[in-house]
């Protein structure tokens, strides 16, 4: 926070959840119904409304660093599959399967493709279950009255080669617009990008309503319209004030000031937040 503006906070945030493995993104992405990786990634920056992403990308752990250079260095605003892995061997940021696909997933993988054999039903809520909290964002406001917001994910669980979510999409999985709000997503993409909730949040923030009870309302909207359990909110409005809502059980979050010296970090509705 000290150095760079709100899109460097973004991308440095999620580069270091891609990079630990234990997220739905990067390192950890779960495999699709064949077994592959395919990631998505989004980021948009407020300032002129930049957006960069791409999707199905098999062979990068930085995805999000991947966006950017899409944003930066292409005249375009989202790249798929093979396109995406040229522009990552370009870049640097191509790493062989073996560094996104271990032993762990494999054998996760196994077991859910067997189960789905006989108890489709049964599985079908294991996978929610497992996918759901996985995806990572970052939302960051700069002293000069940034905005940006950054998404990252391996997707859902079993998905269909080639399907592509939420994330990369903006007003779906990010919306940043400067002298409004930042607001990253996850949750069930299908459902996520109907509601368009991220830019939904922005239009509400626009109108006069705080990003708290935005976040909220989005939220509420989604549960109305698909039921619970398939959406999840960070946000940040262009004063700083932070907000998050969500209709699963759990969502990890963690935020923090430059003022502050410390991160706060909050797992369930009842925890304190900001
Ligand atoms: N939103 C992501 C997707 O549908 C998944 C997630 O958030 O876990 O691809």
């Amino acid at each position: 926070m000290r150095r760079g503006n709100a899109l460097d906070m973004v991308v440095e945030a999620v580069s270091v959840m891609e990079f630990d493995g234990s997220y739905d993104a990067g390192k950890g992405s779960v495999l699709n119904l064949f077994g592959e990786v395919e990631q998505d990634a989004g980021i948009m920056f407020g300032k002129d409304l930049s957006v960069g992403a791409v999707a199905a990308v098999r062979h990068v752990i930085n995805t999000i660093r991947l966006a950017r250079l899409v944003m930066e260095k292409t005249d375009h605003v989202l790249i798929v599959g093979d396109g995406a892995e040229e522009l990552a061997k370009q870049f640097n940021l191509w790493v062989p399967s073996t560094e996104l696909i271990n032993e762990n997933k494999i054998n996760r993988y196994n077991s859910l493709i067997r189960s789905l054999r006989t108890r489709y039903e049964r599985n079908t809520e294991l996978a929610r279950r497992f996918s759901l909290m996985g995806t990572v964002g970052a939302v960051a406001l700069d002293r000069d009255g940034n905005l940006a917001a950054a998404t990252s994910t391996g997707g859902t669980i079993l998905k269909w080669p080639g399907r592509v979510g939420d994330s990369p999409l903006p007003g779906a999985g990010y919306w940043a617009e400067n002298g409004v709000c930042a607001v990253s997503a996850t949750g069930i993409g299908e459902f996520i990008i109907r509601a368009m909730a991220s830019l939904r949040v922005a239009n509400l923030v626009r109108d006069g309503v705080s990003i708290g009870d935005a976040v909220r309302q989005v939220v509420d909207y989604v549960t109305k319209l698909f039921g619970p359990g398939n959406i999840g909110l960070i946000a940040i409005d262009k004063v700083g004030n932070v907000a998050s809502a969500f209709n699963t059980e759990v969502m990890g979050r963690a935020w923090s000031r430059e003022d502050m010296g410390r991160v706060v970090i909050a797992h369930f509705a009842a925890d304190q937040f900001p």
